[in-house]
């Protein structure tokens, strides 16, 4: 009983810590997802507003007839408008139509990498929050299996004690009997030496044996409060 209590308590607990690297895994993931996700909405706000300026200019005509280039891309280039050569002209309807819709197309690439972003996140963070669960059933588990190894240990050992205080009670009556047997032969006239001989070597033997059990005992015990302790430690 104590070493499969002992097994399922070690097995909940390597579950629990393999599951908790899982855990702080994905939220290492979610978290530079969130970085991610925080810059694309910055790159997006800055795009959307280069882009309504960058539009308005070609609304108004102000880009450069040889490369298409407005007037402030151009000057934030460090180049002059219109570059030499080149003059300002008027938007045509579909070269407006073109802009505004790689303005628009460019905005919606952000806004879909966001998303995905956000998607992944949301899943990273619902796995977590079913891991989290397995690991509270984890936990219960080794909770249970501690307290049952706990208790199968407490009575594993008395029963030991049991049994080696019977064993005691036993080798203590051989010993007063033979003392017995010893003590009327010496109050015999003409005691057996022979006899007394045995008897002396006959408690010996036994005395050896009781000194042996309780020795052992002692050790059993020994041996019960370290497995408390150690499974008492793994907290
Ligand atoms: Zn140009």
């Amino acid at each position: 009983m104590v070493e499969m209590a002992r097994s399922l308590r070690e097995r909940a607990a390597a579950e629990v810590g393999k599951l908790c690297r899982e855990i702080g895994a994905r939220h290492g993931e979610v978290q530079k997802l969130e970085e991610k996700i925080a810059a694309l909405a910055r790159k997006s706000r800055a795009r959307r507003s280069q882009l309504a300026l960058e539009l308005d200019e070609y609304r108004r005509g102000e880009f450069c007839s040889g490369c298409g280039k407005t007037r402030s891309q151009i000057l934030s280039e460090g180049s002059t408008f219109p570059h030499s050569g080149q003059s300002i002209v008027r938007a045509t309807a579909e070269q407006l139509a073109a802009k505004e819709r790689s303005a628009a197309a460019e905005l919606s690439r952000l806004s879909a990498d966001q998303d995905a972003a956000a998607q992944r996140r949301d899943e990273l963070v619902s796995e977590n929050t079913q891991t989290l669960a397995q690991v509270k059933e984890g936990l219960n588990l080794w909770k249970s299996a501690r307290t049952i190894e706990l208790n199968a240990l407490a009575s594993e050992q008395a029963e030991k004690f049991a049994a080696e205080k019977k064993k005691t009670r036993e080798l203590e009556a051989k010993l007063e009997t033979i003392t017995g047997e010893f003590d009327s032969e010496i109050g015999r006239t003409k005691p057996d030496l022979e006899v007394l001989g045995a008897l002396a070597s006959t408690w010996k033997l036994w005395d050896g044996v009781l000194k042996q059990v309780v020795s052992e005992g002692d050790a059993q015990y020994k041996a019960y409060l370290q497995d408390l302790t150690d499974t008492k430690k793994t907290q």
